[in-house]
């Protein structure tokens, strides 16, 4: 920290208290307490008001920042743009947006258009469109349904929310849009039938089919999907799941849209979550680690596919995606995504984040040797869960406000890690690890650490 936190830090936080709306928390502890402000970044860690350090185990508290606090060389290649040109209607082109979509593509093999916007939600809203115009372009409305599965989430949006597999997150803001509908969850530990490893997956899989059929094939034209759950568990695929997803998209003409806003951009040690798994998808969206948090930014990116059926008729007046986001015309955020993407090659992080991602998991396997509540760990690189449990055999999870107390001893000691989002409720039991992807053996070492004495702390 270089010193510039100053006695105005009181005015700071009496500011924040009296008129800041804090996302996703209840504000009544604040009429005693201080919310916590951050006041700085380097690497790693981060300093809090108090001139605390934490060391970030969860990237900027939701799996953003991917190469780090404290790069000089974003913000300035993101200032040299700002003073060239901050912003124009993304209806034209700019430079750094030109580039950026060429670098995208290129890590995307079989992709190619990147539509820009400014959040994962947004992004995922752009998609769900394109999709209900090519059910109105070609089959006369008919193909509209969009699928999305059982704990995966698509954003905070009402249209995203209607798309959300977490029941908690969307208790009371109903009603919800029509025409998405659900489909089973493909978490093995919480298997809903007597199967395992690829027979389960294959069963997962052939759920989603169930569905199609059930609500008729050529009334559904995308299915939605994250490739590793992220908020709604950390819950890895199991083998035979995503080659029979494909499978049945193909069968019944669905096009496929991967939810990449989390696993994209380096988390899982690929550019993309899909890359694991052999998918191809016709969209592919992203924001979090597109540009690290150096600039708001999300892209929706197609194949020539899908972008092709809307150039079919030129001549038609409704013929064109007749989308804009105003905020999808700035600069900065293609500006900061090019360096994002440059130090990932030149400092060898997709390697890294494989490399300390197999590290990470094996301490993670060996805490859970030690400690019975963990139920079962998972993940794929740098974005790791450790689900607690009341008891091994019947896997109930452990009380909500416990798991909450490991992730606040953690905290006190100075390591941030997160915990699942309310779901299913009792399923908010999943300790959530996503360190940034420059994360060293002696990080990981201090993470786990932490989570070893808090979990000592809390269950004995
Ligand atoms: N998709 C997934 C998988 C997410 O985790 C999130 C955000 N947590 C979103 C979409 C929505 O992104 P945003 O908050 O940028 O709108």
């Amino acid at each position: 920290m270089d010193g510039t936190l100053n006695n105005d830090i009181e005015k700071v936080v009496d500011a924040d208290r009296a008129h800041v709306w804090h996302h996703l928390i209840q504000h009544k502890p604040f009429e005693t307490g201080a919310p916590r402000i951050i006041v700085e970044g380097k690497g790693m860690r981060v300093w809090d008001q108090h001139g605390k350090e934490h060391l970030d185990a969860v990237s900027g508290g939701v799996w953003t920042v991917n190469v780090g606090y404290g790069r000089e060389r974003i913000a300035n290649a993101v200032r040299d743009q700002l003073i060239k040109l901050n912003y124009f209607a993304g209806t034209t082109g700019s430079i750094p947006g030109a580039l950026f979509s060429e670098r995208l593509i290129e890590k995307m093999p079989g992709m190619s258009r990147v539509y820009y916007t400014n959040s994962g939600s947004e992004a995922n809203e752009k998609a769900f469109k394109m999709v209900r115009q090519i059910a109105h372009k070609r089959y006369g409305g008919k193909k509209h349904k969009i699928l999305y599965r059982e704990r995966d989430y698509h954003g905070s949006t009402l249209a995203t929310m209607s798309a959300g597999g977490q029941d908690e997150r969307n208790a009371q803001y109903g009603p919800f849009a029509p025409g998405f509908v659900r489909v089973p969850h493909c978490m093995e530990y919480r298997a809903q039938w007597d199967l395992s490893g690829e027979e389960y997956g294959v069963a997962a899989a052939n759920a989603i089919e169930e569905v199609i059929l059930a609500e008729g094939p050529d009334t559904v034209g995308a299915l939605c999907l994250e490739p590793v759950t992220a908020g709604g568990g950390v819950i890895t695929p199991p083998p035979g799941y995503w080659p029979r997803v494909q499978e049945i998209c193909r069968k019944y003409d669905i096009l496929l849209h991967i939810d990449e806003v989390v696993c994209g951009v380096g988390r899982t040690g690929t550019w993309f979550g899909y890359q694991h798994y052999g998918i191809e998808p016709d969209f592919v969206t992203m924001a979090k680690g597109v540009a690290s948090g150096y600039a708001a930014i999300a892209c929706c990116v197609t194949n020539e596919k899908v972008f092709d059926m809307f150039k079919e008729a030129p001549e038609d007046p409704m013929d064109y995606f007749r989308d804009i986001s105003t905020f999808g015309g700035c600069t900065a955020g293609p500006a900061a995504a090019l360096e994002n993407m440059a130090i990932i090659e030149e400092e060898g992080l997709l390697e890294n984040t494989t490399a300390m991602g197999d590290y990470m998991l094996d301490q993670l396997s060996a805490l859970q040797d030690k400690h019975a509540v963990i139920g079962e760990v998972r993940g794929k690189g740098l974005f790791l869960g450790a689900e607690l449990v009341a008891d091994r055999d019947s896997r109930e999870p452990v009380d909500e406000k416990l798991a909450q107390a490991v992730v606040g001893d953690c905290n006190a000691q100075g390591v941030i890690i997160g915990v699942t989002n309310r779901s299913i409720p009792g399923f908010n039991n999943t300790l959530c690890y996503s360190p940034a992807l420059i994360s060293t053996k002696d990080d990981i070492d201090q993470i786990v650490e932490a989570t070893d004495k808090a979990l000592t702390k809390v269950f004995g």
